[in-house]
This record gives C-alpha cells, structure tokens and sequence, in this order.
C-alpha cells in the first residue's frame, strides 16, 4: 500500500511558505509505516522542535491503473476521507536550503492520520467539499476543494504517468492556508461539511 502526498495544491498555501505556485503537480510519498495505527493519538517525535499540522482530503484508490486517461480518473477512486499530514518544518526547511530530498521531514512514523472514508457518491459534487481543522476548539484551517490548483482527476492522471496505482493506496491531495505548529496535549479535530471525521491528541 502506498500514500502519495500532493504538496502546494492551494495557492495561498505555496504563498504562506514562500514557495512558486507549480506548474504540474508536486508529489512525494509516505510508507505504509507512517499511518496513525494507534488511531487517537499522535506521539509527538523528540527529532523536531516544530511539528506543523496540515489538514488535507484524502482519496482512496478502488483499482489498479497506469496511465490514466483524466477524464477516466474518477473511476479510480471512490471514498473520500480527512487526514493530518504531519510535517516536521524545522527539518523541512534545512533540506529545501540544502536542496536535499525532505523524506525525513514528512515520512516519519506517525506522519499520516487519515480518518475513516465516505463514498464519493454521497457528496453532491466533490469539487465543492468544505473542510477544516480545529486545534483546542479553534478553527485553524478551514478550505473548500475549489480552491484546488490541480482537481483530483489530474492529479490521479499525472501520478499514474509514474507510479501503479494499487486498490487501497491513498492520495493526500494537498493543504490550504493556514498551517501552524502542534503542541503536546492538543486535540485537533478535522471536518468534513461540519462533520468531525477525525479526532487525535497529541502526546
Ligand atoms: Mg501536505
């Protein structure tokens, strides 16, 4: 099972981190390993001193597939959840100024909370979902999938160019604005149209 992450999917999200709005699709991967297994809690690793929240929709793939046609692409998955990409900006941030692969920062165990899925048929149009984070009850991030730079189907299409799609792999399909540090002891909620799909506490 794989997770691909879509970075810099919402243009005021590339701006808050100074980084240029892209032209195709930005991917990187998490190994299985960095799912939540213990689903409530988020242990906090001793390597970084800023861990950062970033709130994305997650789309669950449904069937194997290669170089998918766009307009093929939502046959490719069909569940819809939350999730928390984890990122340690600290150590992030020193491998873009070394130019060196940012794995480390993003992949770590533990990085990648993901919440159960919804059918995609239950949404009226899932180019218009409204979702959000809340830390302690504060309303933090707070986005609509029609801000997104690259729709779902694109970025399905553009990674299977790559990679295999399997049934089961996920796709983090990018953070809005927003993102902040994480402290031990928050509890960070995620929603979905005002539906709280994930609950996590940090330790
Ligand atoms: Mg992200």
């Amino acid at each position: 099972m794989k997770i691909f992450c879509i970075a810099r999917n919402y243009k005021a999200h590339a701006e808050e981190l100074g980084s240029k709005v892209p032209k195709e699709p930005v991917v990187f991967m998490k190994p299985e390993t960095a799912l939540i297994r213990k689903k409530n809690v988020f242990f906090h690793p001793e390597f970084s001193r800023k861990i950062d929240y970033e709130v994305e929709i997650v789309l669950r793939i449904c069937k194997l597939g290669k170089h998918i046609a766009e307009k093929y692409a939502h046959t490719y998955y069909d569940k819809i959840g939350i999730g928390i990409d984890f990122t340690a900006r600290d150590i992030q941030s020193k491998c873009k100024v070394e130019g060196l692969p940012w794995e480390i920062s993003k992949s770590f165990d533990g990085s990648a909370a993901v919440s159960n899925f919804i059918e995609t048929y239950q949404f009226k149009n899932i180019n218009k979902i409204n979702f959000s984070l809340k830390q302690n009850g504060k309303t933090v991030q707070n986005a609509n999938t029609s801000k997104m730079i690259f729709s779902f189907d694109h970025i399905i299409s553009y990674i299977s160019k790559f990679f295999t799609l399997k049934i089961g792999d996920l796709v983090f399909t990018g953070t809005p604005e927003g993102v902040g540090k994480i402290n031990i002891n928050d509890k960070l909620e995620a929603l979905i149209e005002n539906k709280v799909l994930l609950n996590l506490k940090v330790k």
